[in-house]
Protein backbone atom coordinates (compact mmCIF):
# COMPACT_ATOMS: atom_id res chain seq x y z
CA UNK A 1 0.00 0.00 0.00
CA UNK A 2 0.99 3.38 -0.61
CA UNK A 3 1.74 5.73 1.95
CA UNK A 4 1.05 9.66 1.64
CA UNK A 5 3.60 12.08 2.09
CA UNK A 6 3.36 13.63 5.65
CA UNK A 7 2.65 17.34 4.34
CA UNK A 8 -0.22 15.61 2.19
CA UNK A 9 -2.02 13.92 5.38
CA UNK A 10 -3.92 15.64 8.57
CA UNK A 11 -4.53 13.99 11.64
CA UNK A 12 -8.17 14.42 13.15
CA UNK A 13 -9.02 12.75 15.93
CA UNK A 14 -7.62 9.31 15.33
CA UNK A 15 -7.83 9.03 11.54
CA UNK A 16 -5.28 10.48 9.38
CA UNK A 17 -6.96 11.72 6.39
CA UNK A 18 -5.39 12.46 3.08
CA UNK A 19 -5.20 16.53 2.22
CA UNK A 20 -4.12 18.25 -1.18
CA UNK A 21 -0.54 18.52 -1.43
CA UNK A 22 0.59 22.11 -0.37
CA UNK A 23 0.47 24.93 -3.34
CA UNK A 24 3.69 24.85 -5.52
CA UNK A 25 5.47 28.03 -4.59
CA UNK A 26 4.72 30.40 -7.60
CA UNK A 27 7.48 30.93 -10.46
CA UNK A 28 6.92 32.98 -13.06
CA UNK A 29 6.04 32.41 -16.08
CA UNK A 30 8.23 33.06 -18.79
CA UNK A 31 10.09 31.09 -16.69
CA UNK A 32 8.10 27.55 -17.12
CA UNK A 33 8.14 28.22 -20.54
CA UNK A 34 11.80 28.95 -20.85
CA UNK A 35 12.36 25.38 -18.68
CA UNK A 36 9.89 23.31 -20.84
CA UNK A 37 11.80 24.93 -24.11
CA UNK A 38 15.04 23.88 -22.55
CA UNK A 39 13.64 20.02 -21.33
CA UNK A 40 12.45 20.06 -24.96
CA UNK A 41 15.77 20.54 -26.42
CA UNK A 42 17.20 18.30 -24.27
CA UNK A 43 15.07 15.58 -24.72
CA UNK A 44 15.38 16.75 -28.69
CA UNK A 45 11.63 17.63 -28.73
CA UNK A 46 10.22 18.53 -32.13
CA UNK A 47 8.22 21.23 -30.62
CA UNK A 48 11.39 22.82 -29.57
CA UNK A 49 12.67 23.14 -33.34
CA UNK A 50 9.55 24.37 -34.48
CA UNK A 51 9.74 27.71 -31.83
CA UNK A 52 13.78 28.00 -33.06
CA UNK A 53 12.98 27.29 -36.78
CA UNK A 54 12.78 30.89 -38.31
CA UNK A 55 15.63 32.11 -36.69
CA UNK A 56 17.37 28.47 -38.16
CA UNK A 57 16.49 28.40 -41.89
CA UNK A 58 16.37 31.96 -42.08
CA UNK A 59 12.86 33.95 -42.30
CA UNK A 60 12.34 33.39 -45.84
CA UNK A 61 13.27 29.62 -46.56
CA UNK A 62 10.98 28.89 -43.06
CA UNK A 63 7.81 29.04 -44.72
CA UNK A 64 8.68 26.33 -47.42
CA UNK A 65 10.23 24.02 -45.39
CA UNK A 66 9.58 22.31 -41.87
CA UNK A 67 11.12 19.90 -39.33
CA UNK A 68 8.52 16.29 -39.74
CA UNK A 69 10.44 14.30 -37.04
CA UNK A 70 13.40 13.85 -35.09
CA UNK A 71 14.91 9.77 -33.99
CA UNK A 72 17.98 9.14 -32.85
CA UNK A 73 19.34 12.31 -33.69
CA UNK A 74 18.35 12.07 -37.55
CA UNK A 75 15.99 15.16 -38.28
CA UNK A 76 13.32 14.66 -40.73
CA UNK A 77 12.84 18.15 -42.77
CA UNK A 78 9.80 18.46 -45.31
CA UNK A 79 10.51 21.28 -48.09
CA UNK A 80 8.42 22.28 -50.91
CA UNK A 81 9.48 20.77 -54.76
CA UNK A 82 11.98 22.98 -56.55
CA UNK A 83 14.09 25.63 -55.95
CA UNK A 84 12.84 25.43 -52.10
CA UNK A 85 14.13 21.95 -51.98
CA UNK A 86 17.35 22.22 -53.80
CA UNK A 87 17.84 25.12 -51.33
CA UNK A 88 17.36 23.36 -48.10
CA UNK A 89 19.73 20.06 -49.65
CA UNK A 90 22.21 22.47 -50.59
CA UNK A 91 22.56 24.44 -47.48
CA UNK A 92 22.04 21.06 -45.23
CA UNK A 93 25.41 21.45 -43.54
CA UNK A 94 24.93 24.93 -43.04
CA UNK A 95 21.95 24.01 -41.44
CA UNK A 96 23.04 20.96 -39.57
CA UNK A 97 25.72 23.87 -38.05
CA UNK A 98 22.74 25.72 -37.44
CA UNK A 99 21.03 23.52 -35.58
CA UNK A 100 24.06 22.02 -33.53
CA UNK A 101 25.21 25.79 -32.90
CA UNK A 102 21.88 26.38 -31.06
CA UNK A 103 22.09 23.09 -29.08
CA UNK A 104 20.07 20.59 -30.95
CA UNK A 105 21.30 17.07 -30.88
CA UNK A 106 20.86 16.38 -34.45
CA UNK A 107 23.06 14.20 -36.08
CA UNK A 108 21.84 13.91 -39.35
CA UNK A 109 19.63 15.96 -41.76
CA UNK A 110 17.53 13.96 -44.25
CA UNK A 111 15.29 16.06 -46.56
CA UNK A 112 12.26 14.86 -48.16
CA UNK A 113 10.04 16.68 -50.85
CA UNK A 114 6.75 17.92 -49.82
CA UNK A 115 3.41 19.56 -51.13
CA UNK A 116 4.23 22.16 -53.81
CA UNK A 117 4.59 25.85 -51.79
CA UNK A 118 1.94 27.99 -52.67
CA UNK A 119 3.33 31.17 -54.12
CA UNK A 120 2.11 32.88 -57.18
CA UNK A 121 3.22 31.93 -60.50
CA UNK A 122 5.53 34.57 -61.32
CA UNK A 123 7.36 34.89 -57.92
CA UNK A 124 8.12 31.27 -58.49
CA UNK A 125 9.35 31.63 -61.50
CA UNK A 126 11.50 34.45 -60.62
CA UNK A 127 12.75 32.20 -57.62
CA UNK A 128 13.58 29.15 -60.12
CA UNK A 129 15.51 31.50 -62.40
CA UNK A 130 17.47 32.88 -59.62
CA UNK A 131 18.22 29.43 -58.16
CA UNK A 132 18.99 28.37 -62.40
CA UNK A 133 22.02 30.63 -62.28
CA UNK A 134 22.52 30.26 -58.57
CA UNK A 135 26.74 30.74 -57.81
CA UNK A 136 26.43 28.32 -54.43
CA UNK A 137 25.36 25.90 -57.39
CA UNK A 138 28.12 25.69 -60.02
CA UNK A 139 30.90 25.52 -57.54
CA UNK A 140 32.26 25.07 -54.30
CA UNK A 141 33.04 28.37 -52.55
CA UNK A 142 34.65 29.89 -49.46
CA UNK A 143 32.01 30.98 -46.44
CA UNK A 144 32.00 34.27 -45.87
CA UNK A 145 29.36 36.30 -43.61
CA UNK A 146 26.16 37.75 -45.19
CA UNK A 147 26.37 41.44 -44.61
CA UNK A 148 22.03 41.35 -44.48
CA UNK A 149 21.70 38.89 -42.03
CA UNK A 150 24.71 38.01 -40.67
CA UNK A 151 24.74 34.41 -41.31
CA UNK A 152 27.21 32.58 -42.82
CA UNK A 153 27.04 32.31 -46.29
CA UNK A 154 29.06 30.98 -49.55
CA UNK A 155 31.31 33.78 -50.81
CA UNK A 156 29.73 33.21 -54.52
CA UNK A 157 26.29 34.30 -53.41
CA UNK A 158 27.97 37.62 -52.13
CA UNK A 159 30.12 37.77 -55.03
CA UNK A 160 27.25 38.27 -57.53
CA UNK A 161 24.73 39.73 -55.30
CA UNK A 162 26.21 41.27 -52.02
CA UNK A 163 24.16 39.17 -49.99
CA UNK A 164 23.21 35.76 -49.31
CA UNK A 165 20.84 34.17 -51.57
CA UNK A 166 18.41 33.81 -48.24
CA UNK A 167 18.14 37.37 -48.29
CA UNK A 168 18.62 37.96 -52.23
CA UNK A 169 15.26 35.67 -52.84
CA UNK A 170 13.49 37.91 -50.26
CA UNK A 171 14.18 41.15 -52.42
CA UNK A 172 13.02 38.90 -55.60
CA UNK A 173 9.89 38.01 -53.49
CA UNK A 174 9.10 41.08 -52.71
CA UNK A 175 9.78 42.33 -56.32
CA UNK A 176 7.18 39.67 -57.18
CA UNK A 177 4.47 41.28 -54.71
CA UNK A 178 4.51 44.39 -55.60
CA UNK A 179 4.19 43.49 -59.40
CA UNK A 180 1.06 41.28 -58.06
CA UNK A 181 -0.19 43.98 -55.67
CA UNK A 182 0.58 47.21 -56.39
CA UNK A 183 0.71 48.83 -53.04
CA UNK A 184 -0.02 45.89 -50.94
CA UNK A 185 3.20 44.88 -51.07
CA UNK A 186 4.80 45.24 -47.55
CA UNK A 187 1.22 44.55 -46.32
CA UNK A 188 1.16 40.94 -47.75
CA UNK A 189 5.03 40.60 -46.57
CA UNK A 190 3.63 41.01 -43.45
CA UNK A 191 2.32 36.85 -42.52
CA UNK A 192 5.33 35.01 -43.93
CA UNK A 193 7.32 37.32 -41.56
CA UNK A 194 5.43 36.46 -38.25
CA UNK A 195 6.05 33.02 -36.55
CA UNK A 196 5.32 32.01 -33.30
CA UNK A 197 8.47 32.58 -32.02
CA UNK A 198 8.49 36.42 -32.98
ZN1 LIG B 1 21.76 37.28 -45.77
Amino acid sequence: MAIAPSNQTQRRGDVSVLVPPPAAPATPLSRCLGQIERRWKQEGHLASLWLAWPQLVGPQLAPHCRPLSLRGGTLLVGAAAGPWLQALQYNRHRLLGSLRGAGFAVRELRVQQQLPLALPAPAAEIEAASWAAHPSRVDVHGMVTCPCCARPAPAGELERWGRCSFCQRDRFAEAARAALMPGQASAAAKPSRAGPSQ
